[in-house]
């Protein structure tokens, strides 16, 4: 097994301080605090061309986004694919979620993470295709977007262990707007096959 975390905290040297403050949980997601940056989490999944690779570079992309501050990153887990046939036919999927402080509207930071998408040769072919890499915004403070091409809370989060058991681990208090507190959707979603990958 690999050691995860190790790998993913130690594959960002600009931020050497996130392993000590690995321990700390962030608090829920609230409103823009007085330095003018928002609270976002982001999943990460992977399923194509050596998933865990993908998702440790993912990572480190995230990092590097501008008017980015990577925050947290949570273990990876491995998970088998949830959804219609074509999809549950797939490999399993690797998953982290991300924690980032970003000065990035939503729509923004959507765009930013498109553009880790393409950079990492993903290719839309149907929805739902097996992928490189699939980046989605679960959460941004607490806020709620509607819109034709982004809909925050991720619509579908509450329902995959995959999301919620990452989310829990690096902040057990998150709130999802709209449907109460995500530890409360543990129960619902345990049914679903995820392992962490030890440390
Ligand atoms: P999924 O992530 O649901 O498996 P895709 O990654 O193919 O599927 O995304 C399909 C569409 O979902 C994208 O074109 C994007 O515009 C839209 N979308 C809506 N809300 C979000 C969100 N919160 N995060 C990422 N994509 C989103
Ligand atoms: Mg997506």
């Amino acid at each position: 097994m690999i050691r995860a975390d190790a790998a993913l905290m130690g594959a960002d040297p600009a931020q050497p301080a996130e392993r000590s403050a690995k321990a700390k949980q962030l608090p829920p997601a609230s409103r823009t605090d007085s330095t003018g940056e928002h609270l976002a989490y982001v999943a990460l999944g992977a399923n194509l061309a050596d998933p865990l690779a993908q998702v440790r570079a993912a990572g480190r992309a995230l990092a590097d986004v501008p008017e980015c501050r990577l925050l947290r990153l949570s273990s990876l887990y491995r998970s088998a694919p949830v959804g219609n046939r074509s999809i549950r036919g797939q490999a399993d999927f690797i998953n982290a979620v991300a924690a980032l402080h970003t000065r990035l509207t939503p729509s923004q930071l959507l765009d930013a993470l498109f553009a880790i998408e393409r950079l990492f040769g993903r290719r839309r072919e149907y929805h739902h295709a097996p992928r490189t890499l699939d980046l989605d915004l679960l959460l941004y403070d607490d806020q709620t977007v509607d819109s034709q091409r982004l809909r925050v809370p991720h619509p579908r989060m509450h329902l995959r262990a995959f999301v919620i058991a990452p989310l829990l681990e690096i902040a057990p208090q998150a709130l999802i707007p709209g449907r109460g507190s995500a530890a409360a959707w543990l129960p619902a979603v345990s049914m679903q096959g995820i392992a962490r990958l030890a440390d």
